[in-house]
């Protein structure tokens, strides 16, 4: 029997990233971020100074990449030429640039390798946009975590009160409309609805609330 594959997918702001990290530390699987995987390439890009424009150069960056990821029971940890990058994958320079960086087609054949190969390893709860649809349509369980463009937008600006940061409310909704636009409309990787998905939305649900709900569905669905 190999390892088992458990999909989280969903849009921006749905609390994806601390939903599918507190299952994973219940169930005991491997928590895997692929956002941060196209955040370490982007990362890398930056670095090099590439016109991500330039097709070529990409390539000739990703045929040299060294970029590898470590896993303990709390994170994901990227490391490229040697260097743990983690805590600099979330600066504005390179949020800015990896929407636009996710939707080239090589760099999401290289992020594919990856997910694939960590899949070869250990149990995981895979997060992303396309985990259930393309990455593996196979998965044991697909989840995908929705809340409203109202929900996301709320939390969204807590957060943003909370870091300091001078916004409206109706700035953050916006970034949030356009942020599912572009998800949504992507040639490779589309954020949907996964066919044989189970839909769980988290509106008006605490954090603990929804990760439990998760974890009866896999207790449930994998028997573990
Ligand atoms: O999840 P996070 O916000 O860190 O993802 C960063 C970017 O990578 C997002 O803009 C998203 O469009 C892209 N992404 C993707 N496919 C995934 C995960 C993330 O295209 N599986």
């Amino acid at each position: 029997m190999g390892f088992k594959i458990i999909a989280i997918d969903g849009p921006a702001g749905s609390g994806k990233s601390t939903i599918s990290r507190l299952v994973a530390n219940r169930i005991g699987f491997v928590y895997v971020k692929t956002g941060e995987m196209f955040r370490s390439i982007t990362y890398m890009l930056i670095k090099n100074s590439v016109d991500i424009e330039d097709v070529e150069a990409v390539k000739k960056v990703l045929s040299n990449l060294d970029l590898r990821f470590e896993y303990n029971k709390e994170q994901q940890i990227s490391i490229l030429e040697g260097e743990n990058i983690t805590k600099i994958l979330t600066t504005k320079e390179v949020t800015k640039l990896v929407s636009q960086v996710s939707t080239i087609k090589e760099v999401r054949d290289k992020v594919f390798e990856y997910e694939h190969s960590i899949a070869k390893q250990y149990d995981i709860v895979m997060e992303g946009r396309d985990i259930g649809t393309v990455v593996f349509p196979n998965a044991d369980l697909k989840i995908f975590l929705d809340a409203s463009v109202e929900e996301r937008s709320k939390r969204g600006y807590a957060q943003a009160l909370d870091e300091g940061q001078i916004v409206s409310y109706e700035e953050i909704m916006n970034s949030i409309i356009l942020r599912d636009e572009l998800d949504r409309n992507k040639k490779y990787g589309a954020l949907k609805i996964p066919d044989d998905a189970i839909v769980v939305n988290s509106d008006n649900s605490t954090i603990e609330n929804t990760v439990n709900r998760i974890v009866d569905i896999i207790k449930e669905k994998l028997k573990i």
